[in-house]
């Protein structure tokens, strides 16, 4: 017995020395000719960079300081071409806060409700953002809003590629727009689209926001690059949309009998899902919210 201990102590405490300490790195994925997804690790924020002849397009600067640096020099490693734009797909910090790593970019692009959160929910967002990632997360962080806005769809031929930025209404945020590459047939959808990871859905509106993914099927597209998660085809979309739809069901249902919002968050369990990432965190929080929203 005391040998049996013995062996499974030495094998946890070589697997403990044997980790890297995170689980695994972001990863750049060449999506079509000078096109890249840079994907978080362990369901962290994307992130996208599109080299046209005119520069660099970023889609999202990540949020904490190395993980901005690290995007940037895996930009470098595919091109010497300098960052010409760059797109905020929406306000959280996550996707924005590494902004003032890209101040070279000639415009920071995004939806006007994009910087008028950032600017309006300073504090909550950066406490929350603190919550999230630490304390020291913010040490030499400066806010650097988007320069350019728009409301419904803006059309950009940058170089040799087009790009299509459009709002789809209120879904994950009330700014959120994806960046449509008709070219390409390819989408960065930003937080309007999680694969196999639950969404964060407190600043949004779940019934909305089926309705802007459906929206988002009628683009002629393949590839669509969540704001959260591996890089999906359509199949995702209607998956993810899926999601949405047994969680609401799910609460009407335990509402129906009785339920008051904390026992609805208490008692929802939506098996099918339960492998995703952040279930046993949010599953509570999306709960709730869909039940604010029945009422
Ligand atoms: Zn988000």
């Amino acid at each position: 017995m005391v040998e049996k201990m013995k062996k499974i102590f030495l094998l946890l405490l070589s697997l403990f020395f044997v980790s890297p300490l995170y689980a695994s790195e972001p990863e750049v994925v060449k999506l079509r000719e000078n096109v890249y997804a840079f994907i978080g690790a362990d369901g962290a924020a994307n992130s996208g960079f599109v080299v046209t002849n005119e520069g660099v397009v970023v889609i999202d600067t990540q949020g904490l300081k190395e993980l901005s640096i690290l995007l940037k020099n895996k930009i470098k490693e595919n091109t010497d071409k300098p960052v010409a734009f760059v797109i905020n797909t929406h306000y959280h910090g996550d996707h924005t806060f590494g902004n003032q790593y890209f101040k070279e970019a000639k415009e920071i692009i995004s939806h006007d409700n994009t910087k008028k959160n950032l600017i309006e929910k300073k504090e909550p967002h950066e406490r929350q953002f603190k919550k999230f990632f630490g304390e020291k997360s913010l040490e030499g962080f400066e806010l650097t809003l988007p320069t350019k806005t728009f409301t419904n769809t803006l059309s950009m031929r940058i170089g040799n590629k087009s790009f299509e930025l459009v709002c789809l209404g209120v879904g994950h945020t009330d700014g959120d727009i994806i960046v449509y590459l008709p070219t390409e047939r390819l989408i960065f959808a930003g937080d309007l689209l999680y694969t196999e990871r639950l969404p964060w859905v407190n600043d949004g509106n779940i019934k909305n926001w089926k309705e802007v993914l459906r929206k988002i099927g009628w683009f002629e597209a393949d590839t669509y690059v969540p704001g959260h998660g591996k890089v999906a085809g359509k199949k995702r979309l209607k998956e993810f949309e899926g999601y949405l739809s047994d969680l609401t069901e799910e609460v009407k249902k335990l509402k129906k009998q009785g339920m008051n919002a904390e026992e609805v968050a208490k008692n929802i369990s939506l098996s099918k899902y339960k492998n995703w990432i952040k279930y046993n965190e949010w599953l509570v929080l999306n709960a709730k919210k869909a039940y604010e929203e029945i009422e």
